[in-house]
């Protein structure tokens, strides 16, 4: 069976990063998808891992290239979904969680129906505020931009599929999880283990 596409859209300061790194680490067969982006490093970053961090220019030659399942600019920055590693993942039977803002989300949604969308968010504003204050390296004016794109998402979130409030990082990684079985249980994608069954149901067969 191929593995399922799962993409996590919210505000920065949700706490999704964190959520995320707890279903990696409790669930078996996901992988994270490692998007690239053309904003700098932040201490405690590392290239490869949190972001493939590129220049403009080379991010504009992935976009030509067609390497990207997705992109968007995000203020003021290039954010895109490598095509590849997505492919390969979903081949193997493998799901992917991913995180990307709400104009990439629908994109995908639009490329690939089959794709769930989940919304994930902080209880409040105030708290984004709060969580991206206590990062310590969001200037004021990034952070009132941050805050107006917060706005315009949670405008957008009734495109989604699913709402999971972060107020506490193992409930809201356990209902992200559940969702993720929830969806993997569907008719439509496990019909073919009746189907299976029944191909062997006859009388002849000694075991049923
Ligand atoms: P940050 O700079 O805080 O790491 O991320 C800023 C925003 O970029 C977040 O809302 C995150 O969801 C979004 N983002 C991260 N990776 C991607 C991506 O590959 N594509 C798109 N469209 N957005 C992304």
């Amino acid at each position: 069976m191929s593995g399922k596409l799962f993409v996590i859209s919210g505000p920065s300061g949700a706490g999704k990063n964190t959520v995320l790194n707890r279903v990696i680490t409790l669930r078996d067969r996901v992988r994270y998808s490692v998007s690239a982006t053309s904003r700098p490093i932040r201490p405690g970053e590392i290239d490869g891992k949190n972001y493939y961090f590129v220049s403009r220019e080379d991010f504009e030659k992935l976009i030509a290239q067609d390497a990207l399942l997705e992109h968007a600019e995000y203020v003021g920055n290039y954010y895109g979904t490598p095509i590849e590693p997505i492919r390969r993942s979903l081949a193997e039977g493998v799901d992917i969680v991913m995180d990307v803002e709400v104009v990439g989300a629908l994109k995908i949604k639009k490329r690939m129906p089959e794709a769930v969308l989940v919304f994930l968010t902080a209880p409040s504003l105030q708290e984004i505020r709060r969580r991206l204050e206590s990062r310590g390296d969001v200037s004021e004016e990034k952070m009132t931009e941050r805050l107006a794109r917060a706005r315009w998402e949670y405008e957008q979130a009734y495109q989604y599929e699913y709402l999971v409030i972060n107020d506490d990082v193992d409930r809201a990684a356990a209902e992200l999880m559940a969702i993720m079985s929830a969806e993997k249980s569907k008719m439509m994608d496990r019909f073919h283990l009746l189907k299976e069954e029944l191909s062997c149901f006859t009388p002849q067969c000694p075991n049923c």
